[in-house]
C-alpha cells in the first residue's frame, strides 16, 4: 500500500511502518498523522495519560509494565507496614530506594545500555548519586533546616528568605547540575535516540534523589529510635517514596531528552518548552511544599499538589517523546521482528503496522533479534 501521509510504499497495516501515521479513515478522534490517541511508546494509551511506568519506563512491553507496577505497589505496601509498626527509620530507607531500585532493574531488563552496562550505569545513576551528595552537602551549608524545625520536611518557622532559597534557588541549582553526568557520558554517540536520553536523565535524577534523601534525613535517621509512634510520618513517607523521586527523575529526564534533541539538530518550541516545564515544575513543587507546610495546610493537600505537578511533568514527557519517536523511528531499515506490544510477527521498519508501536523504543534483546529484510516488503503475514 501507499501511505496516505508520507506517500511511501509500506506493507499493509493499520499504521504506516515508515512514518507511524494511522491509515485510512478512523473513527478514533484526532489527527491520523500525529495519532495522539496512540502514544508511540505504548499504543494502548493516549499521549495525555499521566501514567508513571509507560512514561518513565518506555521500553517495557505490556506484561513487564504490569510486573513493575505490582513491584511498586508491593514496595509501597512494605513502607505502609513499616510505618504502622512504628519502624520509621526502616520505612524512610525503603522509601528512598524503592523507585531508584525499580529503575535499576528496568535498565537491566530493557538493556538500554546495550554492550556497556558499567559505563552507562556509572555515568547515569552513579553520577547522579555523586552530584546528589555534593549538591545536598552544599545546600546544607547555605541553609540548614534543622535550625528551624525538628523535621527537615516541615518548613515551620521559615520566612520569605527561606522560601526563596528552598523554593527557587535550590531547585534551579539542582536542575542545572543533575543532567551533567548523562551529558558527559563518553559513548553517548552510540545512543542517538531521544528515548535513550530520556532514560539516562531519569536514571541520573533518581540517583540524585537517593543521595538527597539519605543526606537530608541523615540526622533524623541517626537520632530517631528504631521504634517510634507512627504519628504524621505517613505524609512525608508518601513524598519520599513516590512524589520526590518522580519529580527528580522526570525533570532531569525531560532536560536530558532536550539535550539529546539538540544533538540531533532539533531545538524547537517543543524542546525549549520542555526545559521551561521542568524548571517551573520543580520550583512549583518545592515552593508550594514549603509555603503550605509553613502555613500548616492539611498535609493531604500538599500531597495532592505534589501529585499534580508530577502529573503535568509526566504528560509533557510523553508529548515530547511521542513526537520524537514519530520523527526518529522513521529511519530504521526493514526487518523481521516480533512486536513487543502486540506480539505479532511483523516485517516492519520504524513502527509496528499492527499496533503502531515505535520500534526504536523496544528492549535491547528485541532490537538485536531484528532480521534485516530487503526494502519493499513482501506481502505481509501480519494482517489477519
Ligand atoms: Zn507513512
Ligand atoms: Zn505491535
Amino acid at each position: 500500500m501507499r501511505c496516505d501521509h508520507c506517500a511511501q510504499e509500506a506493507p499493509d497495516g493499520v499504521f504506516c511502518t515508515r512514518c507511524g501515521a494511522h491509515q485510512g479513515t478512523t473513527k478514533e478522534s484526532g489527527d491520523a498523522k500525529s495519532r495522539e490517541h496512540r502514544y508511540a511508546a505504548h499504543p494502548g494509551e493516549h499521549v495525555a495519560h499521566p501514567a508513571i511506568f509507560t512514561t518513565l519506563f518506555p521500553h517495557l512491553g505490556h506484561n513487564k509494565i504490569h510486573e513493575f507496577r505490582w513491584a511498586f505497589i508491593a514496595g509501597l505496601a512494605g513502607v505502609l507496614i513499616l510505618y504502622v509498626a512504628g519502624l520509621i527509620t526502616a520505612a524512610i530507607l525503603v522509601s528512598a530506594f524503592l523507585v531508584p531500585v525499580l529503575y535499576l532493574i528496568y535498565l537491566y531488563e530493557a538493556q538500554v545500555y546495550r554492550d556497556e552496562p558499567a559505563l552507562v550505569l556509572g555515568f547515569t545513576i552513579g553520577g547522579g548519586v555523586v552530584v546528589g551528595i555534593v549538591v545536598t552537602l552544599f545546600e546544607r551549608l547555605i541553609y540548614n533546616p534543622f535550625q528551624y524545625a525538628p523535621n527537615p520536611l516541615t518548613g515551620a518557622g521559615v520566612g520569605i528568605g527561606a522560601v526563596l532559597i528552598l523554593g527557587l534557588v535550590i531547585p534551579l541549582i539542582q536542575e542545572a547540575l543533575k543532567p551533567i553526568p548523562a551529558f558527559f557520558l563518553p559513548n553517548r554517540a552510540d545512543f542517538p535516540e531521544t528515548v535513550d536520553g530520556l532514560v539516562f536523565g531519569v536514571a541520573a535524577g533518581l540517583g540524585f534523589s537517593v543521595a538527597e534523601t539519605l543526606i537530608g534525613f541523615s540526622t533524623t535517621l541517626a537520632s530517631l529510635p528504631a521504634h517510634v509512634a507512627p504519628g504524621n510520618w505517613i505524609f512525608d513517607l508518601a513524598t519520599l517514596a513516590v512524589f520526590q523521586p518522580l519529580l527528580q527523575g522526570s525533570a532531569t529526564g525531560l532536560i536530558v531528552a532536550t539535550i539529546w534533541r539538540f544533538r540531533r539538530g532539533r531545538l524547537a518550541g517543543r524542546e525549549l518548552g520542555g526545559v521551561a516545564v521542568a524548571l517551573l515544575a520543580h520550583i512549583a513543587f518545592a515552593a508550594g511544599t514549603v509555603v503550605m507546610k509553613n502555613s500548616s495546610t492539611n498535609p493531604l493537600f500538599i500531597l495532592i499538589w505534589q501529585a499534580t505537578v508530577d502529573g503535568v511533568l509526566l504528560i509533557y514527557i510523553r508529548y515530547l517523546l511521542h513526537y520524537s519517536l514519530l520523527e526518529e523511528a522513521a529511519h530504521m531499515g526493514f526487518a523481521e521482528t516480533v512486536c513487543p506490544n502486540c506480539h505479532m510477527h511483523i516485517v516492519a521498519s520504524g513502527f509496528c503496522p499492527n499496533c503502531g508501536m515505535a520500534l526504536s523504543a523496544v528492549p535491547g534483546a528485541v532490537r538485536r533479534s531484528r532480521k534485516p529484510r530487503a526494502e519493499p516488503a513482501a506481502p505481509v503475514s501480519n494482517v489477519k
